[in-house]
């Protein structure tokens, strides 16, 4: 038998199966049980599925286990708790006549596949192993998959062994090296400390940022009945740039009797071009803004839909599968979409099907991720899926149905109304033809512009009054799951398969803390970025990390061997590594930075010291002195006060976090908000960060009686 499995490692492994003394056996091997649920559903008799469990050989955790410096192969070990998994499988394999290796159509899933098909070959019994590879969950998908097995993508595995390894040899050097230079238990990997750096540049970016005041002025006019707003846009053509109060009321003075007439009417209309259908990347993104699903619920609820989920009595596969970057629609899919839109919005079908251009370096084995039957609207779903999977559903199936309709035409009228020196603008803008909105329910856009009365040139308008706003300048937002999941698109960083684990990892490790959808950088992750950046600043180039994707792209396309490749970055990257270790002074001794307040116990100075939220102060004369306080964050800004703000907890009831003087109780200053570094420009005193919908996190000035960045509804929560 030894030599039967032998043979047919070597063979084509087309030939049809010896001739049946009973009914043929196969064995399908799938990488989850929802998955292999919903496909038993659709094979004959004769057929079982299993399902792996995801990886069953993978790395040992506790070791490097790479032939470094040599072969750079690693060595397998079964996954922890999988081996029963494996013996299960190994004796459903025993009985089977022909295997098919079902897991998922990339990278991982033909790594999954190579595994399994090594594992289940030993002791020389094995049937014939093959492998299938669908995009889509459907009867259509899955029979036409059997009928055409094939050989593991040697290529794809070998690219996901060349990812492992390096990630492997990235993440097994630089952690020790946090160990010994910051502190122990921490860990940095390739990709994530990248996408740290990000974070961190951003933050940096926001923390320099002064929000500077300018002024808007519209006027509020009047003919016949109607009334409306027009802005101030021009003086004398230019734009008048408006930055306090007083210039603003000048300006109001001045027009206080001035006449308004309309100098100019113009309509312009624009075509609005529907957005392709949705990769990982912009699904990811949609989701983000209209729902707050973070990047990796996301991920869950799209692989639910792809595995498959009850209608009725049947089982169905909805979407094709979630990890792609490619824009590609299948033939047949086409078809079908246009006509379903030739039957429900007859209007809106083009003549032509609608192509749009894919990414560079996209996979085009894989296509978009669209509906896999496009006649079952969202509305007809919405009784099977729970309120999550119908939001996702319905944005996949709006963007598909849009994608493939004709563009929406609106028209836009602006008015131009002279007032002595200056020229005050209105607009609206009016949907003409709908086009592919029509397909849109929960991806509609809101924007609505009120209509303008009818003005003609040389038209009289009467002033009914001014309307002078105070205004901010906003700095640079944080990343959200969706905008990071964008930038590290844009710069070819991660693949669809990566961007929701970066994220979870970054979290994970206490790098990164997401706070209303925002990531925001601890001191523990700003540190460690600065170390990283300092000490590899190659490895820590956005550009340099995009390379490295590209040449795991060659590697899977068979254009580049993964040997190689990992031998050109390890020689390199290793005497870095040792270099740094010589050479790096430990940053343990940041955290436990000097400062001039002496212990209010034992007199000995006081150091900063790192903690899980933040730096505290601790006594020098540790352990005798257990002595620890809050860090100084500002001076008091009561008059006549020298006491330092200082973080604190409520005693007693949820501890929310506030601000107080370190004088209390005779100073009770308090407040809710954190004392930023950067001090007032109008008045002094420190600002605070602020947060609201509107505007998102930024800065405004503690002062009550400053109107530097005040806003209601922000101070109605200060203690
Ligand atoms: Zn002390
Ligand atoms: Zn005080
Ligand atoms: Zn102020």
């Amino acid at each position: 038998m030894a030599k039967d499995g032998k043979a047919r490692e070597k063979g084509a492994g087309r030939k049809p199966a010896r001739p049946a003394r009973h009914k043929k056996q196969i064995l399908m091997i799938v990488e989850s049980p929802a998955k292999g649920k919903t496909i038993e559903k659709y094979l004959g008799r004769g057929y079982t599925v299993a399902a792996s469990m995801g990886h069953l050989i993978d790395l040992p955790k506790s070791r490097l286990a790479i032939d470094v410096g040599n072969t750079f192969e690693p060595e397998y070990i079964t996954v922890r708790g999988k081996a029963k998994i494996l013996k299960d499988l190994r004796q459903r394999a025993k009985k089977a006549d022909a295997i098919l290796l079902a897991s998922d159509n990339d990278r991982e899933g033909e790594a999954i596949s190579f595994h399994l098909k090594n594992a289940l070959s030993n002791g020389g019994t094995a049937p014939d192993i093959q492998r299938i590879t669908f995009n889509e969950i459907t009867p259509k998908a899955i029979r036409e998959a059997v009928s055409q097995p094939g050989q593991i993508d040697m290529s794809k595995v070998n690219a996901q062994k060349a990812r492992r390894v390096l990630d492997r040899i990235v993440g097994y050097s630089l952690s020790p090296l946090l160990w010994k230079k910051v502190k122990n238990g921490l860990s940095a990997g390739r990709v994530q400390s990248v996408a740290l750096r990000l974070i961190c540049e951003r933050e940096a970016e926001i923390e320099a940022f002064l929000p500077e005041e300018y002024w808007s002025l519209e006027a509020e006019l009047r003919t016949g009945r109607h009334t409306f707003r027009a802005a101030l846009a021009a003086l004398r053509g230019e734009k008048p740039a408006l930055t306090n109060e007083p210039q603003t009321l000048e300006v109001v003075n001045a027009l206080k009797d001035a006449a308004f007439v309309v100098a100019d009417v113009r309509i312009a209309e624009k075509l609005s071009r529907p957005r392709p259908p949705f990769t990982t990347s912009t699904l990811q993104q949609t989701a983000a803004n209209r729902f707050g699903f973070t990047a990796r619920k996301t991920m869950q609820i799209a692989q639910s839909l792809y595995e498959g989920v009850n209608v009725g009595s049947e089982r169905l596969g909805l979407i094709t599968y979630m990890r792609t970057d490619s824009t590609r629609i299948a033939e047949s899919a086409l078809a079908e979409v246009r006509e379903f839109i030739g039957k429900e919005f007859p209007g809106d079908l083009p003549e032509a099907p609608v192509t749009y251009a894919t990414g560079k370096g996209a996979q085009d084995a894989h296509e978009a991720i669209r509906p896999t039957y496009v006649t079952r609207t969202p509305a007809e779903l919405k009784k099977s899926l729970t309120s999550e999977e119908f939001r996702l559903y319905s944005i996949i199936w709006e963007r598909f149905v849009s994608s493939q309709m004709n563009p929406s035409k609106a028209s836009t009228t602006t008015v131009d109304i002279q007032a002595g020196d200056y020229t005050f603008r209105a607009s609206s803008t009016r949907v003409v033809e709908k086009g592919f909105q029509n397909a849109l329910t929960l991806l509609a856009s809101k924007e609505q512009t009120r209509a303008l009365p009818p003005l003609a040139t040389g038209d009289r308008l009467e002033l009914v009054k001014f309307h002078p706003e105070q205004h901010f300048t906003s700095g640079p937002p944080r990343y959200t799951d969706a905008t990071i999941v964008k930038v590290l698109e844009e710069k070819g960083i991660g693949r669809p398969s990566t961007y929701a684990p970066i994220i979870s990892v970054l979290l994970d490790r206490y790098y990164v803390v997401r706070k209303s959808r925002q990531l925001i950088p601890t001191i523990l992750g700003k540190l460690i970025n600065d170390l990283l950046t300092r000490s590899f600043p190659e490895l820590l180039d956005p550009n340099f990390t995009a390379g490295m994707e590209e040449k795991l792209d060659q590697v899977e396309e068979g254009k580049s061997d993964w040997q190689t490749m990992i031998r050109d970055f390890y020689g390199p990257f290793q005497s870095k590594v040792s270099a740094v270790q010589e050479t790096l002074e430990s940053v343990k001794g940041v955290m436990d930075e000097k400062t001039d307040v002496t212990c209010d116990v034992c007199g000995r100075p006081m150091v900063k010291k790192l903690g899980r939220y933040g730096f505290f102060l601790a006594c020098t004369g540790f352990p005798e002195c257990k002595n620890t306080k809050p860090v100084p964050l500002a001076p008091c800004p009561r008059p006549g006060c020298n006491g330092e703000i200082v973080a604190r907890k409520r005693k007693r009831g949820r501890g929310r976090e506030f601000y107080g003087c370190t004088n209390y109780p005779a100073c009770d200053f308090v407040t809710y908000f954190k004392p930023t570094d950067s001090k007032c420009p109008k008045c002094g005193w420190f600002l605070v960060e602020k947060e609201d919908r509107q505007r998102g996190s930024y800065k405004s000035c503690i002062n009550p009686s400053c109107d530097y960045l005040h806003t209601k509804e922000a101070d109605d929560q200060s203690a």
